[in-house]
């Protein structure tokens, strides 16, 4: 990675067609360098399109990643859910690959009253199944599990961390917006710091080169995130988070999911272009 790229998860409210390539187009203009595809109501793009896509990205110079659907459950009860949230999976990793999207993202599972030992066990079980099936494919995607807002659903720093030091070839999402809500801290420099201080731990500084982060002002009660705000209704230290990703030289994504999407992935290019080092 050549330093942080700043986009945004889905198409820019101002590309001229709601269409991935607009998007991309759009994305190029504003002088950002990446894009989320959303398929989280699933995954509707061919193998035409998604070679369109892919000969856009490269010809504006710009980096994709993939949102798998949500209705994803790796701690399902059903045995048929299980599998569907498998290849869901696998066929939004498929068109990553050929979009040449570099990483896909998605929600792990809910506990469902299940213990995190429990949830953790199963999840690895079934993801190892999906990681192993990519490889027999030749798909190098990185499967990202992201830290997830609120207090039921899998996806603490310290679970998606443990998973990715088991699993071979997935690497976290690290939602900074998701952690705040879940935890009530987490918004200020020194925390923002030891986050990136643990991920370079567990998994070494090759993390901090290709990181993949969500983030967006966000409202929260007691059980945790309730939904996106733009940055300034927000109570986010956006500076402070901006500053340490600066000071620690970290490289890769991130992926503006404020309601107003360019217009925040925008404030936070800004921000980190104007401090200097
Ligand atoms: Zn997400």
């Amino acid at each position: 990675m050549a330093g942080l790229l700043f986009g945004t998860g889905g198409v820019p409210h101002s590309a001229s067609l709601n269409t991935t390539v607009a998007g991309i187009e759009r994305i190029a203009e504003l002088g950002l360098g990446c894009m989320e595809m959303e398929f989280v109501m699933g995954v509707k793009m061919g193998e035409d399109e998604a070679c369109l896509v892919a000969e856009a990205a490269a010809r504006k110079g710009v980096k994709l990643s993939a949102h798998a659907p949500y209705f994803i459950n790796f701690n399902a009860r059903e045995p048929e859910k299980i599998r569907a949230s498998q290849d869901r999976l696998l066929k939004t990793a498929r068109i990553a690959a050929l979009c040449g999207a570099q990483s896909v993202v998605f929600h792990t599972a809910f506990y469902l009253g299940d213990s995190p030992e429990e949830a953790y066990n199963k999840i690895k079980k079934y993801l190892e199944e999906v990681m192993l099936q990519l490889r027999q494919e030749n798909n190098r995607v990185w499967i990202r599990p992201e830290v997830m807002g609120k207090q039921s659903q899998f996806g603490t720093i310290e679970e998606i961390l443990d998973l990715c030091v088991e699993l071979e070839g997935l690497a976290p999402c690290v939602d900074f917006a998701h952690w705040h809500a879940r935890t009530g801290i987490f918004n200020s420099y020194q925390e923002f710091v030891s986050i990136l201080l643990q991920i370079e731990e567990r998994l070494g500084r090759v993390a901090l080169d290709d990181i993949h982060i969500h983030f967006s002002g966000i409202k929260y009660g007691a059980k945790g995130e309730i939904k996106h705000l733009n940055l300034e209704e927000s109570d986010f230290q956006y500076i402070e988070l901006i500053r340490a990703l600066k000071d620690y030289k970290v490289k890769g994504l991130l992926i503006c999911e404020s309601p107003n999407l360019e217009d925040d992935a925008q404030l936070l290019q800004k921000a980190y272009n104007a401090i200097v080092p």
